[in-house]
């Protein structure tokens, strides 16, 4: 890649480089009347793309345009124009990446998810998955992540990306999407996805669809068609970046299935060198503190059943609690029961609560409005109890009984202790 940076631009001036090799510039202007020299610039940047001569700071050709160097000037030397990305060549951008998140040495779920969605996607495209995994000694989850269906792997391994933080890891991903113009990046609706993502967005540009629910290609346009519910989750809302590149999503836990795991598939691996130091960094993680929290793990549990307003009360939530355990689940609730603080909030299934998609999945005397339906839809067993017989559960239920719960439920842990011995 050849620079072209102005080598005396003047003061205020542009410093940025021209659209060499195809890359679109992102102009960062160094003020030289507020540039005093200090240097703070050059360990902030993961690149390496800052010098300081003669007391100025000037990007040399190493520059991805992350703009880590801006955060970092204590001066206001360092600025960049709000970035307008209308009218981008949307040729230039190619593959759909999805950014890995993990934990304690493994890949979360939804970065598995999401490669099988980001396969289906590249699929409809003609073009490849890239994963960008960023850590330190994260290189045994390559092949995980390739039997996953990552074609391509950015791996960035550094001791200040060991755990996640804001601005190391956005400065790190700005710089690859800026080099490498991917089409299409997906990011899990997850605490660290959601931080991330709002700012690689903000960063380069780029438009960002929150807590998508569905996701495809337009055969005409090639767009990418994001679906999430709006208004309350009273519509579903299909929503298009036309002018920025890229198409930024983010996806909730458990609405996307994983693809079909392929031991011994390879991905073609590229090591990323950063300069990072903690010096740069402003946060410090000084102690990760389990939550006191419950045990009870909704988004993992392969059998959930759930209580609804029909319970009537905080006590009869037992019912619901003596079948889970006999089935050995957890306990699921509709936000009705949580608002009338029957039951803590962490129980909570659906659009403001957590997303799920047991193998079974028993819904007691809950009416089934699209909110709740959001979280548990794609269950792989629907098992609706309900005294309404037009309630909208039994709509998404792949078997339905139409009574009263608290018969049913009584009769049926019962039948199942004796069945399951005891
Ligand atoms: C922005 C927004 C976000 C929301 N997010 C969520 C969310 O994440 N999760 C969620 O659940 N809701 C959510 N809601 C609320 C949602 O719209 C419903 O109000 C809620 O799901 C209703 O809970 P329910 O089904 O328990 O209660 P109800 O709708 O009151 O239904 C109770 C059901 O119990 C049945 N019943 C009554 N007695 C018996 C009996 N003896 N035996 C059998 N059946 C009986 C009734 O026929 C009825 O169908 C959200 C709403 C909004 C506006």
């Amino acid at each position: 890649m050849a620079a072209s940076r102005e080598a005396h631009a003047p003061a205020t001036a542009f410093a940025f480089f021209g659209s060499q090799g195809g890359r679109e510039a992102l102009p960062i202007r160094i003020i030289e009347e507020k540039c005093t020299g200090c240097k703070l610039c050059i360990p902030a940047c993961p690149y390496g793309g800052v010098d300081v001569e003669d007391k100025l700071a000037r990007l040399n050709e190493r520059c991805t345009f992350c703009g880590a160097c801006i955060s970092a000037c204590t001066f206001d030397a360092i600025v960049a124009d709000v970035v307008r990305k209308e009218n981008v060549d949307a040729s230039q951008y190619r593959g759909v990446w999805v950014i890995a998140e993990h934990r304690h040495g493994n890949l979360a779920g939804v970065t598995l998810e999401l490669l099988g969605e980001g396969r289906k996607l590249a699929q409809q495209l003609g073009t490849d998955v890239s994963l960008a995994l960023l850590g330190n000694s994260v290189d045994g989850l390559v092949d995980r992540a390739a039997a996953y269906g990552a074609d391509r792997i950015y791996l960035v391994q550094d001791p200040v990306l060991a755990t996640y933080r804001t601005a190391p890891y956005a400065d790190v991903m700005c710089g690859l999407i800026n080099t490498h113009k991917p089409e299409i990046v997906l990011i899990g609706a997850t605490t660290m996805g959601r931080d991330l993502a709002s700012r690689i967005a903000a960063r380069i540009g780029a438009g960002l669809t929150a807590d998508c629910t569905g996701l495809d290609i337009n055969e005409d346009t090639g767009l990418l068609h994001q679906t999430r519910p709006a208004y309350g989750g009273t519509i579903m809302a299909t929503i298009l970046c036309e002018q920025a590149r890229p198409q930024m999503a983010t996806v909730r836990p458990k609405v996307m299935r994983k693809g079909d795991e392929e031991p011994g598939r390879k991905a073609e691996v590229h090591d990323v060198p950063v300069e990072l130091t903690e010096k740069s960094v402003a946060t410090r993680i000084v102690e990760v503190v389990r939550s006191s929290g419950p045990a009870v793990d909704l988004q993992e549990a392969e059998i959930i059943v759930s209580g609804g307003r029909g319970l009537r009360s905080a006590d009869n939530f037992s019912l619901i609690e003596e079948l889970a355990e006999t089935l050995g689940g957890v306990v699921g609730a509709s936000r009705a029961t949580v608002d009338a603080e029957w039951i803590p909030a962490y129980h909570q299934v659906g659009q403001t609560g957590k997303t799920v998609q047991p193998r079974l999945y028993i819904a007691c005397g809950i009416s089934g409005a699209v909110q709740h339906l959001a979280g548990m839809q794609s269950s792989d067993c629907i098992v609706a109890i309900n005294n309404d017989p037009d309630a909208p559960i039994f709509r998404a239920a792949h078997y339905g009984i139409c009574g009263d719960l608290f018969e049913v439920v009584p009769a049926l842990t019962r039948r199942l202790q004796q069945e399951l011995g005891g």
